[in-house]
């Protein structure tokens, strides 16, 4: 029997256009001998739709949001496990193609968990705690990898006394210094600072998106990726490096420019790989992961490794570099798929 794959993609939130072009291209690689698939779409503004049963690939984001679709409303949520008819869909695996807040933080994760459906990628903690890079730095910290400095602060810290806020910054931390909303992915909301009127003006951009709001020392070095797939054992591709053109990897140069250089796989000693490769399984168990992250580090030219962090739901258009990782590990685009709801059910049968 085929298995009824539902793919939850769109949603309210800043990569909404870049879950419709995973969508588009995760639809066109399944095997309709093998699946038989249902588009959850979730609109900008987060209204559930579900659409018909698809009977071929698509290539339109028209067919995508199917041209007759209903709406599910937002008190009737779990009306997507119904179709038309009203009969009850047997999903067998729901494939969460979200990306941001309300999608990669484990919300939709919770969701799934309590409608008891087996789903691809991280679970609720390993997503929140990805979501959030205090929590997520605090875990790296315990499991001992190596990261820059930083400090953090929340809001109303800032409100009560912004020259206590900056003074702790500047002890703890040399300039350049980074500052991100503790929340987001994408880049957004983050700038760098080098001096003193630079980083007031960084936090007040930061505080835009976040109470919480992580500073960080800026560090010159090569962005390096590695992405990891399993479950208990995972499984660690070659690592790539990204150069972006800008001066740092910003929002523009991750989804506009396309002026964003990778390169696959990245030039690096042997035993700095095999470092690599140890650092970015010791990340995803830190967290707790599942299914699937991308572990990002910063290398310098001496060869100092330190994390950054871990999506727990990268980039996955044919061209983001978590598929590119695999393909140049011998993963195809479609076998990573196939792998990846493999592990999605295994997991929920471990869990049973
Ligand atoms: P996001 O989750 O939004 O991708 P990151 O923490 O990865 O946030 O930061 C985005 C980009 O900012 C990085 O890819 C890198 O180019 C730059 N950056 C972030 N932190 C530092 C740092 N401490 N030193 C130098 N560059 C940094
Ligand atoms: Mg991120
Ligand atoms: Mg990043």
């Amino acid at each position: 029997m085929k298995k009824r794959i539902g793919l939850l993609y769109g949603g309210k939130s800043a990569e909404h256009e870049v879950s419709l072009s995973t969508a588009r291209a995760v639809i066109g690689a399944l095997n309709f001998e093998v699946y038989e698939v249902y588009p959850i779409f979730i609109t900008p503004e987060g209204e559930w739709r579900r659409g018909e049963r698809l009977a071929k690939p698509v290539s339109t984001i028209e067919e995508l949001q199917f041209g007759d679709p209903t709406t599910i409303l937002e008190n009737n949520i779990t009306d997507f496990l119904i179709d038309k008819q009203g009969n009850a869909i047997q999903f067998d695996v729901i494939f969460p193609l979200l990306h941001g807040t309300n999608g990669e933080d484990g919300t939709v994760q919770g969701l799934l968990e309590v409608l008891n459906l087996p789903y691809v990628g991280n679970g609720v903690l390993a997503s929140s705690a990805g979501m959030d890079k205090v929590v997520m730095k605090q875990l790296f910290e315990i499991a001992g990898l190596p990261q820059v400095p930083y400090t953090y602060f929340i809001r109303s810290e800032w409100k009560s006394d912004q020259q206590a806020v900056i003074e702790r910054c500047e002890e703890a931390l040399n300039w350049p210094m980074f500052v991100k909303p503790a929340n987001l992915g994408s880049s957004v909301g983050i700038s760098k600072a080098t001096n003193r009127d630079e980083l007031v003006e960084a936090i007040k951009v930061a505080l835009q998106y976040d109470r919480k709001i992580v500073i960080e020392q800026g560090i010159v070095a090569h962005e390096i990726e590695l992405a990891v797939l399993g479950n208990d054992n995972p499984e660690i591709s070659v690592p790539g490096e990204i150069k972006p053109v800008t001066e740092f990897y910003d929002y523009d140069s991750k989804y506009k420019d396309g002026s964003t250089a990778l390169i696959i796989p990245a030039e690096l000693p042997v035993a700095t790989v095999s470092s690599l490769k140890e650092l970015a399984k010791r990340a995803f168990k830190a967290i707790d992961g599942s299914g699937l992250v991308r572990a990002d580090f910063f290398v310098t030219d001496d060869h100092q490794i330190y994390i950054n962090e871990v999506n727990t739901m990268p980039g996955f258009t044919p061209v983001s570099m978590y598929p590119l990782l695999w393909q140049h590990t011998n993963v195809s685009y479609s076998a990573l798929i196939d792998r990846l709801i493999t592990l999605a059910i295994e997991r929920y049968e471990e869990k049973q």
